[in-house]
């Protein structure tokens, strides 16, 4: 029996089912492909599960009015602006230079407008790798005389050609080739990626021009072509009665904002009377909608699960009066700051509740967050409990174990180190005391939990420097039965406000303030061409009795080479421009005791240069290092520019970064750079670095599980951010209003949040 064809597709519709609703040169091969290409984006696990609804939430990069396309006559330098061109004359031709031969080539075409208002202009791009030669031939193929096409970007006058030039960086996503008006039945508009995925249906060529069109990042397989021809189909066939509203009557009215229904088609397909504008800076009303949604879902299913923490309690609640203050008091080495003395009150005060902990200490580097976690622990062992402190790298949990050990060493205190690295003897005599309660503060990396390491009275778990955030820490410990407090130690200064809203699931403490006596670091960005005066500012600081760190960027795809380098430069530096001292080598790929005896030799001085890779960008402390050195500066997050800067400027010494670039250097690399040499602020720096890599990559959060957002910018979108989050209070406050069970019926649907479990 054949199914009855459904009538119209729904929100729910699968995209594998897709298929059946004839959409122009979607067949099943098609849409499964397409599924597949949605599934791996929506976080879907499987194809079929990709809905049409996660389709429309494959949202343009941007958009291009078509209905007026600019003319040659119209350019400026530095305009950015789509054209319709005519191919005069295409081709490639390689550049010969040394290993590159054959293997890079330039693609030019030059072009002319259809009214031919100036003189033609040159679109160019690089086609490199070994299928090049195929690639340029496939290009001049397809981009034969008279071929007619729209391409985008940024136009440059050109002295040499007194014309305009524009280089395009992404071809696919950048120039579209439009079916010849003479022989539109036969070719159509078969797009620069020759594949059964981006045969475009002549019939559906109006979609492309003579209006305003989304241009979407390659789905899959799909092109930007592709995926405006499928969401314009399925829009045209979408039972709109099918579309429930998801946001409450009552809120809608209270902000104005525009519907749902109308919102999916507006973000897709801007309306002709619509500003432009809007759309580029995402304020379209549209884009209004769709980010505060995206806010007000992940704030409020934080503030549900927030609700139910302060609801749970604590296996033990802590004592902590004059005699454990003073047992504390007893073993700090150094007066606190103010802003220490305030965080160690709030942490004190969690720790004296009777709900779990669950607070995050922010410090910028060097501002002495190690002793808030060591008093926190000490308050805990006084109360008989055991403690855990997590690092993320082995070198740094072992330098803690070596601190607080000689810290505690008058207690009675059984501080122990536990590794991966443990000969398999020693870990289970560990574990056995452990479980025993016969250790009262156990040191090691994350594993550590996982592991399933087992206590007898855990009290408290301090997690330091965790970039990857770790508000899923607690969930873990939870899942083994343990309901701890939770101190989250972190270096990344989120600016704060973001972290109180987004992350409103933990409370949070900041340290703003340094030790005292501290010398500012002065930053050097420097190039090639500067590596003498480099040279002699290591032998002066080596003079002076002072350290250094040179340090190598080690990129994931390029590891091996990396590693190479790393060990090249060091090898040159030992033995070529630094004979006569002794410098180590320190990489993430040693064995755990090499790595521990050059990192020993560091600290003691005995070793005076150490080359690393960035293992050593967390949390180590040598307080003599006076100079950091960082190569190909330019491939490293302002963050982490910052945090290895952190590592010098730890005593009262005047201090060096050294941001080596090479000689090419990009404009956003150099003014990247040029942020580190400004300023010392943790906090100005991170703002930056979410301006230019965006959160996600930033906070860490698709390592943590957080939800990512799907559109909103919480640099750009911050008031938005605020009213959603007044909104989420709002009925997260109603707890039994009927508006308030529906949104939260709502959310425990949506996989991204993982809150099916909770009732
Ligand atoms: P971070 O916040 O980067 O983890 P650390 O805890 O490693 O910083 O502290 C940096 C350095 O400052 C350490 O050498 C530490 O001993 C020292 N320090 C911390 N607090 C104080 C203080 N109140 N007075 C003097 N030195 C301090
Ligand atoms: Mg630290």
């Amino acid at each position: 029996m054949i199914p009855a064809m459904p009538r119209a597709i729904s929100l729910n519709t699968p995209i594998e089912d897709l298929h059946n609703f004839r959409i122009a040169r979607l067949g099943d091969q098609l849409s499964h492909k397409l599924a597949a290409a949605l599934a791996a984006h929506a976080n879907k696990r499987t194809a079929a599960e990709a809905t049409v609804e996660d389709l429309l939430n494959y949202l343009p990069m941007r958009y291009e009015d078509r209905s007026h396309p600019a003319a040659i006559s119209d350019l400026a330098n530095g305009m950015e602006a789509s054209l319709e061109l005519r191919v005069l004359r295409a081709h490639g031709y390689p550049i010969k230079k040394g290993f590159a031969r054959g293997r890079l080539f330039i693609f030019e075409i030059t072009a002319y407008d259809a009214g031919k208002t100036g003189r033609e202009v040159i679109v160019w791009w690089f086609v490199s790798g070994r299928r090049a030669y195929e690639i340029v031939k496939y290009y001049t193929q397809k981009l034969a005389p008279e071929t007619r096409f729209i391409t985008f970007g940024q136009w440059e006058w050109n002295q040499t050609k007194s014309t305009y030039k524009l280089q395009l960086h992404r071809p696919a996503d950048e120039l579209e080739i439009l079916p010849s008006l003479e022989q539109q039945q036969t070719e159509g508009g078969v797009d620069l990626e020759h594949s059964e995925e981006n045969i475009s249906d002549p019939s559906l060529a109006a979609i492309h021009v003579g209006r305003r069109v989304p241009v979407y990042r390659k789905l899959g397989p799909f092109n930007s072509k592709r995926v405006r021809e499928i969401i314009h189909a399925v829009l045209a066939n979408l039972d709109l009665e099918t579309i429930e509203e998801t946001l409450p009557a009552d809120l809608l009215q209270r902000t104005r904002l525009s519907d749902r229904k109308r919102t999916l088609h507006e973000i897709h397909f801007p309306p002709a009377d619509a500003s432009m504008e809007d759309y580029e800076l995402a304020r379209s009303p549209a884009h209004t909608r769709m980010i505060f949604e995206d806010f007000f879902w992940v704030t409020f299913a934080l503030g549900l699960k927030r609700g139910k923490r302060t609801k749970e309690s604590k296996s033990a609640t802590l004592r902590i009066g004059k005699s454990e203050l003073g047992k504390i008091g007893s073993v700090l080495p150094f007066k606190l700051t103010k802003a220490q003395r305030r965080v160690t009150r709030e942490i004190c005060n969690d720790l004296k509740s009777s709900a779990p902990m669950n607070r995050l200490l922010q410090g910028d580097v060097g501002s002495g967050k190690t002793i808030i976690g060591v008093i926190a622990m000490l308050a805990a062992m006084e109360n008989n409990l055991q403690t855990a402190l997590m690092a993320p790298t082995e070198i740094l949990a072992e330098q803690h174990a070596r601190n607080i050990k000689r810290l505690l060493a008058k207690t009675p205190y059984r501080v122990e180190l536990m590794t991966g690295s443990l000969r398999a003897a020693d870990k289970r005599r560990l574990r056995v005391a452990l479980q025993e309660g016969e250790i009262n503060a156990v040191i090691g990396t994350h594993a550590l939990v996982q592991e399933g390491v087992g206590f007898a009275r855990l009290g408290l778990v301090v997690i330091d420097e965790q970039h990857r955030f770790g508000v899923m820490q607690r969930a873990e410990l939870r899942a083994r039965g343990l309901n701890p407090d939770v101190l989250v130690m972190t270096a990344t200064p989120i600016p704060r406000s973001l972290a109180m809203t987004v992350y409103g699931d933990l409370d949070v403490s900041v340290i703003d303030e340094l030790p005292p006596g501290r010398t500012p670091i002065e930053t050097i960005v420097a190039g090639e061409d500067q590596r003498q005066e480099v040279k002699k500012l290591i032998s002066r600081e080596v003079k002076a009795g002072h350290q250094i760190y040179v340090v190598y960027p080690l990129v994931e795809e390029s590891e091996k080479m990396d590693l190479k380098d790393a060990t090249r430069r060091y090898e040159y530096l030992r033995d070529v421009v630094f004979p006569k001292l002794p410098i180590g080598l320190l990489h993430g790929k040693m064995k755990p005791a090499e790595k521990e005896r050059v990192m020993n030799a560091f600290v003691s001085g005995e070793i005076k240069i150490l080359v690393s890779t960035t293992v050593i960008e967390v949390g180590v402390d040598v307080p003599n290092a006076s100079v950091m050195i960082v190569e190909h500066a330019e491939r490293f997050g302002l963050s982490q520019l910052h945090q290895l800067r952190g590592r010098v400027g730890r005593g009262a010494k005047k201090s060096y970064c050294v941001l080596l670039t090479s000689d090419k250097k990009t404009a956003v690399a150099e003014e990247r750079l040029g942020i580190m040499a400004k300023t010392n602020d943790g906090f100005v720096i991170a703002e930056k670095d979410l301006e230019i890599r965006g959160p996600g990559e930033l906070l860490g959060t698709r390592q943590s599980g957080l939800p990512e957002f799907r559109i909103g910018n919480l640099v750009r979108d911050r008031e938005l951010l605020e009213s959603a989050k007044r909104e989420a209070e709002f009925y997260l406050n109603k707890e039994k209003s009927s508006a308030t069970a529906k949104l939260v019926a709502r959310i425990k649907q949506d996989t991204r949040f993982g809150l099916a479990a909770i009732g």
